[in-house]
């Protein structure tokens, strides 16, 4: 292997990377990853780092599994390509479609693979337009998503998504996406208890149907648990008023599911954890664990019926892609096999829940919440007002994910929260030094801000 110094040199020349000032990047020099087993990562100096963030919400089932590069080696050798165009089908596809009917909930039986979330997401577009126009309500194309929702960074995705800043940069979102508030209760929920928060910003889903005119609105979109927003953990009242009002008002529920499906929650999927019923779902990330770039929408008996009346007049050259697929099904009969959703769902999710409410004691740490084996604390300088940071201590979370790296653990900051979702397979005893470690970068911050 090259030297670290090296590797960083050609990087910083090259290599552009996504959400990252590439300037200040290439003036310290990117962190060489060169290996992984299980939940821990391995830079090119030889540290050993906690990856609470499971790569990208993706690792499900933990780094460095055989059996996942034995099928994707066999499969290559099959088959390594084939369309799904024209046509034509091959096992792989075939098979995961069937094999993802059968986990998702409700009648969600027909999947539209994709490569990514946000190509999904960008399907998901064009399937609920189609859909509305094929039943005779052309004018049905308005989406409501949410402010600070993440469902991915092409042009629909990302205007899907409620991301200022990202909307700021090329004139998003797209002509027929609007966004409603989040049920984010530390940080606006003000006076109202965390349940009639939920229920208020529900009902902003309500008026802004309204002031468009149900014969308008096509969908509304959002995460069961907005996970890049800052794993928002809605209150207890919110879904089910959401799934009310999408019913009362005959809009599509789009449950984005890119990181809390594949057992993330304790449930195969989200929608199972909060009493969702969606009618369309988009997948990816734990669909493979990682191993391979493949996601999709899973969608209801009745749109698929709708939609097949057509052509729909969409897809991409690695839609089912046989390797991907492969190394999905394989990632899904191995979490079936060990037991991964139970494992979450009855040990390490009740563990984590119990270590990360300790977090709240600390000084620096206001609300510490989890579910499954998401969670998230909001940092303040007063617990009592839920206070942010001022806007020049706007940097604490980017602070605190420094000094986190380096003591050993992944730790993702979004404003003033820091966030975590390890792989799935996390043992108790891994659970513990992760919390423990997170404590002693608490310590650190709260040193470093106040010296
Ligand atoms: N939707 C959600 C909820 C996500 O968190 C993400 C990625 O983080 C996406 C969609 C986009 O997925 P991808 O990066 O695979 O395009």
């Amino acid at each position: 292997q090259p030297p670290t110094a090296d590797i960083q040199a050609l990087d910083a020349a090259h290599h552009m990377h996504p959400f990252t000032a590439n300037a200040e990047l290439a003036a310290k020099g990117a962190r060489v990853i060169t290996r992984a087993r299980g939940v821990w990562l391995t830079d090119s100096d030889g540290n050993r780092i906690l990856d609470g963030m499971a790569g990208l919400w993706c690792v499900n089932i933990g780094y460095g599994r055989e059996e996942l590069a034995e099928v994707a080696a066999r499969q290559m050798r099959e088959l390594p390509y084939y369309n799904t165009f024209f046509q034509t089908t091959h096992v792989p596809a075939a098979a995961l479609a069937a094999r993802l009917a059968e986990l998702a909930p409700g009648d969600l039986n027909h999947v539209f693979f994709a490569s990514g979330g946000s190509e999904a997401n960008d399907t998901n577009i064009r399937l609920v337009r189609l859909y509305w126009a094929l039943k005779g309500k052309p004018e049905k194309t308005v989406i409501i998503s949410r402010r600070n929702a993440y469902h991915g960074s092409t042009v629909g995705a990302a205007s899907l998504g409620g991301m200022a800043p990202m909307h700021a940069q090329g004139g998003l979102p797209i002509p027929g996406v609007v966004h409603i508030g989040q049920p984010d209760w530390w940080s606006e929920g003000g006076d109202m208890t965390p349940d009639e928060f939920g229920r208020a910003r529900a009902r902003e889903l309500e008026e802004k149907i309204a002031e468009l005119g149900e014969d308008r609105v096509a969908a509304f979109i959002a995460e069961p648990v907005q996970g890049a927003g800052g794993v928002i953990i809605p209150p207890e009242s919110y879904w089910p008023e959401i799934q009310r009002i999408c019913d009362a008002h005959d809009i599509l529920l789009i449950a984005d599911e890119v990181i809390t499906g594949f057992g993330r929650t304790g449930n195969w999927f989200g929608s199972q954890t909060f009493g969702i019923r969606p009618d369309i779902m988009t997948v990816a990330k734990g669909l493979s664990s990682g191993y391979a770039p493949i996601g999709g929408s899973i969608v209801s008996d009745e749109v698929a019926e709708v939609i097949g009346q057509a052509e729909f007049v969409h897809g991409y050259t690695y839609s089912g892609h046989p390797v991907a697929a492969a190394v999905a099904l394989e990632n899904l009969r191995i979490m079936e096999e060990e037991g991964i959703v139970e494992h979450v769902r009855e040990v390490a999710g009740p563990h984590l829940a119990r270590r990360w409410a300790e977090l709240a004691e600390h000084p620096l740490v206001g609300e510490a919440k989890s579910v499954g084996l998401m969670a998230s604390v909001a940092l303040t300088p007063d617990k009592a007002s839920r206070a942010p940071f001022a806007a020049e201590k706007g940097t604490v979370g980017y602070i605190c994910r420094e000094i986190s790296f380096a003591e050993g653990l992944v730790m993702r900051h979004v404003g003033d929260r820091m966030i975590i979702a390890p792989p799935l397979v996390i043992t108790p005893d891994e659970i513990d030094t992760l919390v423990e470690r997170a404590w002693r970068v608490f310590d650190l911050t709260l040193a470093k801000i106040t010296a």
